[in-house]
């Protein structure tokens, strides 16, 4: 089992979540995070801290296309393990629907 980041997450990085983690598992997107499921420790520490309540666990139903996904992009995006500058537009976005069609990019972060 392991924490999920989802959709919420996208445009808003506020990044209180990274600062948490006891295993530094979590990876940057451009405009997203991820959390790597096979470091991720289950503590739980993390989803009360996310402002846009992003971080939910797996055990949640529905969650297969965010579980890929941040499975995926782990992999793939740098670690990132200090809080960076939140976007000046964070707030707009904070529970916009639909920012996965609308906004999600495949770019890493800078870590
Ligand atoms: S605190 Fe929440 S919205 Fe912010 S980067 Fe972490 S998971 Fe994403
Ligand atoms: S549940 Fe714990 S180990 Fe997993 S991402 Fe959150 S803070 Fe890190």
């Amino acid at each position: 089992m392991a924490y999920v980041v989802t959709e919420a997450c996208i445009k808003c990085k506020y990044m209180d979540c990274v600062e948490v983690c006891p295993v530094d598992c979590f990876y940057e997107g451009e405009n997203m995070l991820v959390i790597n499921p096979n470091e991720c420790i289950d503590c739980g520490v993390c989803e009360p801290e996310c402002p846009a309540e992003a971080i939910v666990p797996d055990t949640e139903p529905n969650l297969e296309k965010w579980a890929e996904l941040n499975a995926k992009f782990s992999a793939e995006w740098p670690n990132v393990t200090v809080k960076g500058e939140t976007p000046a537009d964070a707030d707009d976005f904070k529970g916009v629907p639909g920012k996965y069609d609308a906004h999600f990019s495949p770019e890493p972060g800078k870590g």
